[in-house]
């Protein structure tokens, strides 16, 4: 394969879920480092890496896993982003990019920002890419082809170092995209997060009903909920940490979303059919939108095999 820029001597992954795990599977895909050391918060996890071979080595701490990297990625929830950006500060090396995969970015700024010593370029960046798995077993090579992956570069930043993750993240096999990280994180608010919260919504109340049985909402699930129940199932820790650090761009857009609603709710209580109707004819094209750019598979039933 050609060389397209992007290779590092040393990276180190922090925090070796989903994410971490299928950072480590494509940069070994592409050949991107020479080594990759990981971390992660229980000795069960590090283990696991190691086992399936996504790194190289594990270190004990995160300030081990930082040294002499010249790109430390942090992959854990953004809840605990400011105490391994304040544990890592001394061991990082000059010229190093320090990076992230955080689905929120102005509270990563905020909360790593300060720690980032001169001479250490950081630039934050989330793949918009996942599944509702976690776990250091989940990850895969493939999960960034043909995904997003948005930079959010603090102004002032090295130029040559932002080209240098750019190529990094082209070479795991995601597009690259810039944004300010109040952009990213209203873009992101409706795109994902107040989809989950729908999600996670939706199947508290179906979990609460009394006069539905729980048995009855599992078995005819297949008419629309369990859709619901892919999303609500993903892991309620990353979940709680975007909410808590992405709220005022969330609160907008559940305001819109609640108006919205009570526009239906309105239009069924007055049964007019034509408002309905032309909502749900102007959600399609959308749906049709996202297949034709890509991000989602035109097959019936998202392509699940149907079981007789
Ligand atoms: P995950 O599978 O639950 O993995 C989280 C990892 O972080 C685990 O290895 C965990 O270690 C480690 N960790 C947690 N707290 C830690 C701490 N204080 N110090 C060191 N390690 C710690 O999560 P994920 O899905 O990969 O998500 C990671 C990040 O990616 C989140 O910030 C999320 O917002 C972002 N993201 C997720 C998705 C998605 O769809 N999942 C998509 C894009 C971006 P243990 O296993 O030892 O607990």
């Amino acid at each position: 394969m050609p060389d397209k820029g992007g290779k590092f001597e040393r990276i180190a992954l922090i925090g070796l879920g989903l994410i971490g795990s299928s950072i480590g599977w494509a940069a070994k895909r592409a050949s991107l480092a020479k080594h990759i050391t990981g971390y992660a918060k229980s000795q069960a996890t590090r283990q696991t890496a190691k086992r399936l071979g996504f790194v190289d080595s594990v270190a004990a701490t995160a300030r081990d896993a930082a040294a002499n990297a010249d790109l430390v990625i942090l992959c854990t929830p953004v809840g605990a982003y400011g105490a391994l950006a304040q544990e890592i500060q001394p061991a990082l090396k000059q010229g190093a990019i320090v990076s992230d995969v955080g689905s929120v970015k102005t509270a990563v700024l905020r909360d790593v920002g300060p720690f980032i010593p001169e001479g250490v370029h950081f630039i934050p960046a989330h793949p918009v890419a996942g599944t509702e798995y976690s776990g250091p077993e989940s990850g895969f090579a493939a999960l960034f082809d043909n995904r997003w992956c948005i930079l959010t570069p603090p102004p002032g930043t090295d130029a040559k170092a932002v080209e240098k993750l750019t190529r990094f993240w082209q070479a795991c096999g995601s597009n690259v995209d810039y944004m300010t990280p109040e952009h990213h994180d209203l873009v992101l608010a409706v795109t994902s997060h107040l989809p989950h919260l729908i999600a996670y919504n939706i199947v508290g109340t179906a979990a609460d009903l009394e006069d539905v049985t729980q048995k009855e909402v599992i078995k005819y699930s297949a008419s629309g909920f369990r859709d619901f129940t892919r999303i609500a199932a993903s892991d309620p820790t990353m979940w709680r940490d975007i909410f808590l650090n992405n709220r005022e761009a969330v609160l907008e857009m559940l305001g819109r979303f609640t108006e919205d609603l009570s526009a239906l709710q309105r239009a069924i209580r007055w049964g007019d059919g034509e408002a309905l109707f032309e909502t749900f004819s102007r959600t399609r094209i959308i749906r049709k939108q996202i297949i034709d750019a890509g991000q989602d598979t035109a097959a019936p039933d998202f392509g699940r095999v149907n079981k007789p």
